[in-house]
């Protein structure tokens, strides 16, 4: 590692969808950090979403755990600032896999925040989720980092024992946290299985019927990658600590989803509606995103319909280097 350059930054999940992005970022913006990735590649892949990588000695990829406490003693001496996003993701993966996403969750960030105490960093991020608040009815909607939380699925209740843990070390002065709940992000490089618009997108593509779970009036509150990544690097270059909702404030049901997706690619797929798979599935979700409007200089650059045409450029640029179609499992 190149121990001339001035800021050091561990990334961890650096090799997943918003991580990739992140890393992107700050090696295209910044010339003074040296970034690691530390990622045990069980989703994120260094070869399809990284090309950026290649030639630069300004990032290191660490294949590992972020449970593994020597990896962790390796990776983070001499580090100034750590986003943690590793986690397992995806509902399908969320609920396969209970015992492994608690302790990924909970555990890998304690032992992660003692780390990182312990090699002096200055700056944590945690990214959090807007599973936290649980279910809610439309008429109580937006979420604001102030109500009450009432997770209902193991990977919400693993991200709010997170924001706790974050929170206490904040309070006993030990190192300076920021926590993120992200709504539902989207965009280029999003991996297709199990996610709303990635499988919209490749049906539409490849002409086969949409399909939604249930009536499809569900609102999300959908934002861009880009931005989302924007409102991170914010969020942890400030000095604030605490919680802040990371989401558009804007709602959009995802039949209106499926119907963009079909105007924008031209796609001659129908709309097809299949029943709810999981009970514990949110009806509906919008953020209150003032709190991290008024704390930062954070601006929305895209709205719904520029992020969809940006990601089906994206599918179709990476189905026409395959040279395939690809199939979807949603
Ligand atoms: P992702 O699955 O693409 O990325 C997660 C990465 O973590 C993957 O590359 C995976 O290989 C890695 N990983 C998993 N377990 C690990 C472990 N034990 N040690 C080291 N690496 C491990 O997911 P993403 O969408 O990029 O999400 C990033 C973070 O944001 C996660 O913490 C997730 O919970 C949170 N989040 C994402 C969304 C969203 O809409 N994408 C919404 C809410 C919260």
């Amino acid at each position: 590692m190149n121990s001339t350059m001035k800021e050091k930054i561990l990334v961890t999940g650096g090799a997943g969808f918003i991580g990739t992005h992140v890393v992107q970022k700050l090696l295209e913006e910044k010339d003074d950090v040296h970034i690691v990735i530390l990622d045990n590649f069980s989703v994120g892949k260094a070869d399809r979403f990284m090309p950026f990588c290649t030639g630069t000695k300004r990032l290191d990829i660490v294949k590992g755990d972020v449970r593994d406490e020597k990896i962790l003693d390796k990776v983070l001496s001499g580090t100034n600032i750590v986003y943690h996003l590793a986690a397992v993701v995806g509902v399908d993966r969320v609920i396969s896999m209970p015992e492994e996403t608690w302790d990924v969750e909970v555990n890998g960030t304690k032992m992660l925040i003692e780390k990182c105490i312990y090699h002096k960093v200055k700056r944590f991020f945690l990214a959090s989720s807007s599973e936290c608040y649980g279910k809610y009815s439309s008429h109580s909607l937006p979420m604001k980092e102030s109500d009450s939380i009432m997770p209902n699925t193991n990977y919400g209740k693993a991200k709010y024992e997170c924001e706790k843990i974050c929170e206490q070390y904040n309070r006993e002065g030990r190192i300076s946290c920021v926590a993120a709940r992200y709504f539902n992000v989207y965009g280029k490089f999003q991996s297709f299985n199990g996610y709303v618009i990635p499988n919209m997108v490749m049906q539409a593509l490849n002409n086969e019927p949409i399909k939604i779970y249930g009536h499809g009036d569900q609102l999300r509150d959908f934002m861009y990658i880009d931005d989302t990544v924007d409102a991170t690097i914010k969020l942890i270059e400030s000095e604030l600590t605490g919680v802040y909702n990371i989401g558009s404030g804007k709602c959009t049901s995802i039949k209106n989803i499926a119907e963009t997706i079909i105007k924008l690619t031209g796609s001659d797929s129908m709309i097809t509606h299949v029943p709810i798979r999981r009970p514990t599935d949110i009806e509906s979700k919008l953020s209150d995103n003032s709190k991290i409007r008024k704390s930062t200089n954070w601006k929305i650059g895209h709205d719904i319909n520029t992020g969809l045409k940006e990601t089906i450029n994206s599918y179709r640029r990476y189905l026409n280097e395959c040279n395939c179609n690809m199939r979807t499992s949603g």
